[in-house]
């Protein structure tokens, strides 16, 4: 049976064809028109309907590129199902460089949103019934916040055998958190609503960071094979280890000053090793921070000005922390240039 058209704020895409549209958000108070752009693939041949989005903070742009090279990859040629691509779904704060609307939310808390209700509310509910409510699966693009950077990681709610393990093992990043979902985050109103939904956060806001965007890219390929959209010939080697944290925290600065960080990120370290040393400007009060468990770098500062009690490196748990270490040097070896020169 031949495949129905895909239908966008009232446009048909056909069976076999691509086409962007500019989904009207807002007028902008100048009365200029606001969109957000996206990308629909439509395959001849039925499938899931994949949406891959980035900027929902809108600082954080390594996953913009990741969907532009997507979408130019020659391995969605012959797609089967729909990839609905959205670079930039916060269009206000990329413009401002800004993780928030204009109105200081935070549109990953907005959602389900609201018609009716504040910028934020209405623009979480404007994407969710135009795009979100027609995927079956999503993978949601972050960053680090600003300043702070991420080992390339997936987030997501794990119970065994479920489509969004599957997706997550075949996405290749190195660590997998069984994350706790925020309420009013995309992530939380889609599974909610029982749609598999991966959140990849890799790298640092206001940046590219290419070790962060290949595996990325790498990663929403390898998820759409596994999910049986890509056609092609492909070579059958399974995805870079990935490892599960059983936990992750936050090692804090100890007094207020200046931070010389002494690990990199994905480094392993053991309870009690020393992350980095904040001292005033003068050198006389000085203090370490230390690690309060054993485990991986998976986020940290890369402003080294901190306040007492500040987050600085996010730490995660491993059962087997070898073998963590291992899917870290694994996804450092399949780089090049490697992590360490890059960072
Ligand atoms: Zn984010």
């Amino acid at each position: 049976m031949a495949r129905a058209p895909f239908e966008l704020t009232g446009i048909k895409v056909m069976p076999g064809s691509r086409i962007q549209i500019d989904v009207p958000v807002a007028k902008l108070y100048t009365h200029a028109p606001l969109h957000i752009p996206v990308e629909v693939v439509h395959g001849r041949q039925h499938g899931p309907v994949l949406l891959v989005c980035g900027g929902i903070h809108g600082d954080e742009i390594n996953g913009v590129e990741i969907v532009r090279r997507l979408l130019r990859s020659r391995q969605i040629q012959g797609l089967r199902g729909t990839l609905v691509a959205v670079p930039i779904v916060n269009v206000f704060g990329f413009m401002q460089h800004s993780r928030y609307l204009p109105d200081r939310r935070d549109l990953n808390r907005c959602f389900p949103g609201s018609e009716t209700g504040s910028l934020g509310g209405r623009i979480a509910a404007l994407f969710r019934e135009q795009i979100v409510d027609h995927a079956t699966h999503i993978i949601d693009l972050h960053t680090g916040a600003i300043h702070r950077t991420n080992l390339p990681q997936i987030r997501a709610q794990l119970s065994p055998g479920s489509e969004t393990e599957r997706m997550a093992n075949a996405f290749g990043a190195p660590v997998i958190l069984n994350a706790e979902l925020r309420e009013g985050s995309l992530r939380h109103y889609a599974q909610n609503k029982g749609i598999p939904v991966l959140t990849y956060e890799a790298g640092e806001a206001l940046r590219f960071d290419e070790w962060a965007i290949t595996p990325g890219v790498r990663g929403v390929l390898r998820a759409m094979r596994r999910l049986g959209m890509l056609t092609g010939e492909h070579r059958r080697r399974s995805p870079p280890a990935a490892e599960l944290a059983n936990g992750s925290s936050w090692a804090r600065a100890p007094i207020d000053g200046i931070l010389r960080p002494k690990v990199r990120l994905g480094a392993r370290v053991a309870k009690g090793d020393v992350l980095g040393k904040v001292a005033d400007p003068f050198g006389n009060a000085e203090a370490a921070v230390t690690a309060i468990a054993d485990g991986i770098v998976i986020g940290m500062s890369r402003l080294p000005l901190a306040n007492e009690g500040e987050a600085l490196f996010h730490i995660a748990r491993f059962d087997v922390i070898e073998e963590a270490e291992s899917a870290v040097e694994g996804f450092h070896s399949s780089l090049e240039p490697p992590l360490d020169s890059l960072y």
